[in-house]
Formats: structure tokens, C-alpha cells, sequence
């Protein structure tokens, strides 16, 4: 019962240890041994060193108890072979006085018979043995021998006379088998302290830094798992310790950490709707360059009417308008009379005024829907979507009659000039702008023929 005891109580102990501390189910025993030969957390790393340590001192307390035990159990069987030596040795010297060796056997055998004795001798004067004798043979000797020894003698007419020794002998066997039952008591007595020692300060561990530690780590891991800076780290035991200044810390790291990436955010979305504002502005400025861009391509640089490509182009579009919408459309085609002789006359530059003075001219004589367009040096072109051959004529004639009133007054040099206009209607077969132009053009021709300033339709 005891032994079982010894051995069972530590290895609960150990068991319950390792559940507390590892807080999951154990696969076998070797778990248990090379997880506390191995720990893998503070707790256990602590446990065991406290384990080591207290089991040395405990260990050693428990070994100078049975030392203690030992010598004292050992003294007292010495002074009972002392108080059973002062009893017996009269009764030996006697019997060796008068060489009565038979009773003096029947003695001994009684010594040797009790439980305290291991063994008897008895020596003559000169040393020599008369009886030796022992309770144990040579294969079964004991760890130690302790004895005592008195001096046998006679007294004779007041004189004492000496007979020899006698030696009664112990041993350790004796010793032990007295006080095994107080070494098993002082055993069971040292595991129970460490046994119950050991689970109040597993439970503390456990109680005090394993769980709050715990449970600190998978706050830890569930901040970082749902990447939320807003969560804090909430420990449900609240004692005012280093774990609650540590979880402290960490919430206010948290809160910098958030503000940190608030401010961040925040800088983020104002630099992006700065550069959305630059972009935007930036586009708005680069179509206005490119619609400036495109219309400058498309005018001629002196007149600022469509260059030829530009007008012919565009006609062209207004034209497949106007015939798929059946509206009737006419072209005009206008040539400066004898333009030649203005340019020789006064000079190019003022011939490029009176160019100017024209485009001017006919500009305010159109509606918005008409283009106008310089389709040679001095030949333009006018297409009117929407108009018949008689609100053409109406144009043409408008036109030409403003430019042969004009009296233009350039560097005090008085011009006049006229021109001569070609107009052609659409007809139903006509799909493309230069069949107009084409006919316009012949129109053109027979007016400059007809003697110029004319309109010929
Ligand atoms: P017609 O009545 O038969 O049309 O006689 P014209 O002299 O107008 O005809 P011609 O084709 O012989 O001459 C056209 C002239 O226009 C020749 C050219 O020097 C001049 N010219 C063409 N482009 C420009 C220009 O941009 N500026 C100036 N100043 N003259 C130009
Ligand atoms: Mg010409
Ligand atoms: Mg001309």
C-alpha cells in the first residue's frame, strides 16, 4: 500500500501538471515526460525549474531524516546490547570460571535467539576465541556492524582475576528493520508536501500567468486575424499587474497604430481627389488645346474660313444630311475678278486685305448653318444646307452686289474689286459634294466669261 501510494501520488501529480499547463488531452504518458523535459512555454519552463530544484532540497531533507533516524535507532539498539551485556555477563564469567562450557552454550544460543543480536564472541586472556558465533552466514552479511565489548573476570580473596572478552554484535539489518516504517512514514510524508505543493503552484501558474497569457495571445491573434486596429485587447481578469500594464500598453500602441493609419487614409484621399481635380483640369484644358488645335488646322491662317480639305469634308457631311432628310442644299463658287492685277497693282500685302475684306464680307451675309470655305488663293466656296436654287441666287447676288459697293481704304490706298459667282443646286441624283463642285465650277467659268461681276446659276 505504501510503495504504491509512493510511486502513484508523484505521477498524478505530473499528469495533472501537464493537463493544467498544456490544456490539451494527453496521447500517453511520454508526452508528459518529454513535454517537462522539453517545455515549450514560460509556465512549464518555470514549473520545471521550481520542480528540480524543490525536489533536490526535499531529496536531501528527506535523506538527513533518515540518516537522523538511523543513528539515533542505532544508539539505542547500542545501549540495549550494553544494559543485555551487564545482564549476561555474570552468568558467562561464571561458567567460564568453573568450565561449565555446556551451560555456557545453552547461553549464548539464548543470546544469539534475540532479535537485537547478529552475533556473540567470547575470547580467553590471550585472545583466543572460546565461542564466536552468528546469526547470518558469509553470503547474507549485513551492510554494517557496530558492538560492545566488556572484559570478563573473576573475583578470587578479593582479587579479581581476568578471564577474557565478550563482544555482542548488531547490524544495519537490525537498524532497518526497526525503522523501515518510519523511513516509509518520513517518504509518504515528503510526497504528499510536494505533491500538494505542486498542485497549488500549478494551479497559481496556471490561474495567475498561464491563462491570462492565454487568453492575451488569442486577442493578440484575433486583432491581427481581422486586421481591425479599432479592437482592443480585453483581459477578463482585471488585477492591477504587469499583464493589465502589458495589455494596457498594447491598446494604446493599438490606438497610435489606428490614428496613425486614420491620418494615413486620410492623407491617401486627399492627394487622390487633388490629382482626380489636376487630372480632370488638366483634361478640360487639353481638349479645349485640341479642339483650339484642330480648328486652326482646319482654317486657313489669313481668312480664318475652312482650309479646302476642312471645307469639302464637312460639306460633305452636311450633304449626305440634307439628302437623306430630302432637304435641298446649293453651292456657291466665288473667284475674285481679275485679283491678278490688284496684287500687281498695290502689292500682295494689300491684295491678302482685300482677301480679308471678302471673308469678312460674306460672313455677314450668312446664316449659321452655312460654311464657307477657301478652296484656291483667291476662290472660295459656300455650302447652304437647307436652300433652294432662289435663296442661293438671293446669297449670291447679295454678295456680289456688297463687294462691287465696297470701298476699301488701305494704307490711303482707295480698292475696289468685284466677283464672280457660279451657283448649282443638289439635284435628286447627286450623292457627292464634288459633283456640285464640279458643276459650280463650269457656272464660275461662263460668268467670268459673261464679262465677270456676274452670278450664274
Ligand atoms: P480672273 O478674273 O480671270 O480670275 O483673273 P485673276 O487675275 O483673278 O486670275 P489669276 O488666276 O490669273 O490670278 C490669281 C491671282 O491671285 C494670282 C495670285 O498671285 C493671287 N493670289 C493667290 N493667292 C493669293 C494670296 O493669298 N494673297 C495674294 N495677295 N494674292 C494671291
Ligand atoms: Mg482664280
Ligand atoms: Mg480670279
Amino acid at each position: 500500500m505504501v510503495y504504491k501510494c509512493l510511486f502513484f501520488i508523484p505521477l498524478t501529480t505530473l499528469i495533472h501538471y501537464h493537463q493544467l499547463l498544456v490544456n490539451r488531452p494527453l496521447k500517453g504518458s511520454f508526452s508528459v515526460f518529454s513535454n517537462f523535459l522539453r517545455p515549450n512555454n514560460l509556465s512549464q519552463k518555470m514549473m520545471r525549474v521550481i520542480f528540480v530544484i524543490y525536489l533536490g532540497v526535499a531529496c536531501l531533507i528527506t535523506g538527513i531524516q533518515f540518516l537522523t533516524e538511523y543513528l539515533k535507532t542505532q544508539d539505542s539498539i547500542l545501549t540495549e546490547l550494553k544494559q543485555l551485556e551487564e545482564i549476561v555477563i555474570d552468568p558467562v564469567s561464571t561458567n567460564l570460571w568453573q568450565y561449565d562450557y555446556k551451560q555456557l552454550d545453552v547461553l549464548i544460543n539464548g543470546l544469539i535467539t534475540m532479535p537485537i543480536i547478529e552475533g556473540v564472541d567470547i575470547t580467553d586472556k590471550q585472545g583466543n576465541a572460546i565461542v564466536s558465533k552468528r546469526v547470518y552466514d558469509s553470503s547474507s552479511e549485513p551492510i554494517s556492524m557496530f558492538e560492545t565489548t566488556s572484559d570478563l573476570s573473576w573475583t578470587l580473596n578479593a582479587e579479581v582475576v581476568g578471564l577474557g572478552t565478550m563482544t555482542l554484535y548488531s547490524s544495519s539489518n537490525v537498524i532497518f528493520d526497526r525503522v523501515w516504517f518510519s523511513f516509509a512514514l518520513i517518504a509518504l510524508t515528503a510526497i504528499i508536501k510536494l505533491s500538494v505543493l505542486f498542485g497549488l503552484f500549478i494551479w497559481a501558474f496556471n490561474r495567475y500567468l498561464a491563462l491570462p497569457l492565454k487568453e492575451l495571445m488569442s486577442q493578440v491573434d484575433e486583432v491581427q486575424l481581422s486586421r481591425s486596429l479599432s479592437k482592443r485587447i480585453s483581459l477578463s481578469d482585471e488585477h492591477d499587474n504587469e499583464l493589465s500594464q502589458l495589455q494596457a500598453h498594447m491598446n494604446s500602441m493599438l490606438a497610435s497604430m489606428e490614428n496613425d493609419r486614420q491620418r494615413l487614409l486620410e492623407d491617401e484621399k486627399a492627394q487622390r481627389e487633388w490629382l482626380e481635380q489636376a487630372v480632370t483640369e488638366r483634361t478640360a484644358e487639353l481638349q479645349l488645346l485640341n479642339e483650339k488645335l484642330k480648328d486652326l488646322a482646319a482654317r486657313d491662317s489669313l481668312t480664318g474660313a475652312l482650309n479646302r480639305g476642312s471645307f469639302f469634308e464637312t460639306a460633305q457631311h452636311l450633304f449626305m444630311l440634307c439628302y437623306r432628310q430630302k432637304s435641298p442644299a446649293a453651292f456657291i463658287l466665288m473667284d475674285l475678278d481679275h485679283f491678278k492685277r490688284i496684287n500687281d497693282e498695290y502689292g500682295h500685302f494689300i491684295g491678302d486685305q482685300v482677301l480679308l475684306h471678302f471673308t469678312q464680307t460674306i460672313q455677314s451675309l450668312l446664316r449659321k448653318s452655312d460654311l464657307i470655305g477657301r478652296v484656291g488663293g483667291e476662290e472660295f466656296a459656300l455650302f447652304l444646307p437647307n436652300a433652294g436654287m432662289d435663296e442661293a441666287f438671293q446669297i449670291a447676288d447679295k454678295i456680289r452686289q456688297r463687294i462691287k459697293e465696297s470701298l476699301l481704304n488701305i494704307d490711303g490706298q482707295k480698292v475696289t474689286y468685284t466677283v464672280s459667282l457660279g451657283i448649282e443646286a443638289a439635284g435628286p441624283d447627286d450623292h457627292s459634294i464634288d459633283q456640285l463642285f464640279k458643276r459650280a465650277d463650269v457656272k464660275l467659268y461662263q460668268a467670268k466669261d459673261k464679262g465677270r461681276d456676274r452670278v450664274e446659276m
